[in-house]
């Protein structure tokens, strides 16, 4: 069957959430998809910056099937094995002492806005985020995410969210009252549009935090396993969260999500404060430790930073070879922009399209950046084919 086919019978069937691409993938190896009309992708979103280590690696599925073979689930009324150890790589290479597993990004982002709430105390629950952020899809990430268009027409959004401009920490100290009990942001905005928060501005949160006794929490679930240089991007800034979240890479695709805090404000979360039937499931587990332990090598990180620059440079070239459609690159490690002028931003979604006809996925984030967000495994071979791919497709525009 083609992928026309699949897509009429997937659009009858289901809820239309969302604009898929019109392909069926039928399978993945590295930074390739195959779809069921046999054409061949490069993919430069990793199924939204989940495929880190690239789809299907070795080590990942031998760890998904044994695990598969031993236990799938027993409930967070048990001990399991791989999830103690994912526990333990998770709290020795950060700042953390505790963690919390779910099975997702926004159930991780609402196990810290609980955990920040009950930790506060009663009539301190406002939690300040920036505009242009994204959280999550649930009710309360929602509220937490600084886009107003994710909020239309699912009024009452729930309170104790207030939105502060991106970029200015004064705006963000105007918003402090009696009732603010953290503060939460993306150390580099990944749906808002790849937009990195410079140190002295995370530097600057943490001091206000200090100074009105806030919670300075970090939402890595896009930064994070990686992405950009260094296992959580925070730890390139020197500013030390109170809590941070993780998902996406954490199980390179089976759905897993952590919270991670210090031992004294995980003391708030007492038994059958928060739970999840399936958080931390052994068989998500198993993958998320075989992820980390790749990450841990020590090859892999330098590698990730390397590969960045490449990249850096090769999509500086594009941009100056196209000024009137581009303006420039912003991003960290291998979650890279290419900004694109007002010009640009009318051809948005038709670079998109054009470039996945012509075999590459990439996208197009905040309605302003093209998204690059390729297998951190990826090969200066495969960067160098996608770059002619979107040299082409530039080209083609004007
Ligand atoms: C994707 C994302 C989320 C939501 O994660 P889900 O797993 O889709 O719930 C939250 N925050 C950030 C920064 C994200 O990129």
């Amino acid at each position: 069957m083609s992928n026309a086919s699949w897509a009429e019978r997937g659009n009858k069937a289901f809820i239309g959430t969302y604009s898929r691409f019109p392909a069926m993938m039928t399978k993945g190896k590295g930074c390739l998809l195959w779809d069921a009309d046999g054409n061949e992708y490069l993919d430069f979103l990793s199924g939204i910056a989940v495929c880190s280590l690239g789809h299907c690696h070795p080590v990942v599925t031998k760890a998904i099937t044994e695990q598969a073979q031993t236990l799938v689930h027993v409930s967070n009324l048990f001990h399991t094995q791989s999830q103690i150890e994912l526990a333990e790589l998770l709290t020795d290479n950060t700042f953390a002492d505790r963690v919390f597993m779910s099975n997702s990004g926004a159930e991780a982002n609402e196990a810290a806005i609980k955990l920040a709430r009950l930790y506060s105390g009663e009539g301190r629950y406002e939690i300040i985020t920036l505009s242009g952020s994204f959280h999550g899809r649930t009710l309360a990430t929602l509220a937490a995410t600084g886009q107003p268009k994710f909020h239309e027409g699912f009024e009452p959004i729930p309170a104790g969210f207030v939105h502060a401009e991106f970029g200015d920490p004064q705006k963000v100290e105007q918003l402090i009252t009696d009732k603010t009990c953290a503060i939460f942001c993306e150390p580099l905005q990944g749906e808002g549009g790849v937009r990195p928060l410079d140190e002295n501005y995370l530097q600057a949160l943490r001091s206000l935090c200090d100074a009105h006794d806030l919670l300075l929490i970090f939402d890595e679930i896009q930064t994070g396993m990686g992405r950009t240089g260094t296992l959580f991007a925070y730890q390139q800034t020197g500013v030390v969260p109170d809590i941070m979240t993780s998902a996406k890479a954490l199980g390179n695709g089976l759905p897993i999500g952590a919270m991670l805090t210090t031992g004294h404000i995980a003391k708030a979360f007492g038994a059958g404060t928060h739970g999840s039937t399936f958080g931390g499931n052994p068989v998500a587990a198993a993958a998320a430790v075989a992820v980390m332990r790749e990450m841990l090598s020590d090859d892999f990180l330098p590698a990730v930073q390397e590969k960045s620059r490449y990249f850096i440079k090769k999509l500086e070239e594009v941009a100056g070879r196209f000024p009137e459609l581009a303006t420039g690159v912003r991003g960290q490690g291998l979650l890279l922009g290419l900004v694109l002028s007002e010009n640009g931003i009318e051809h948005g979604a038709g670079i998109v399209q054009r470039m996945f006809e012509r075999g590459v996925v990439i996208n197009f984030a905040g309605n302003k950046v093209l998204r690059f967000v390729p297998p951190l495994v990826v090969t200066h071979e495969e960067i160098d084919k996608v770059m002619d791919e979107l040299v082409v497709v530039l080209a083609g525009l004007d």
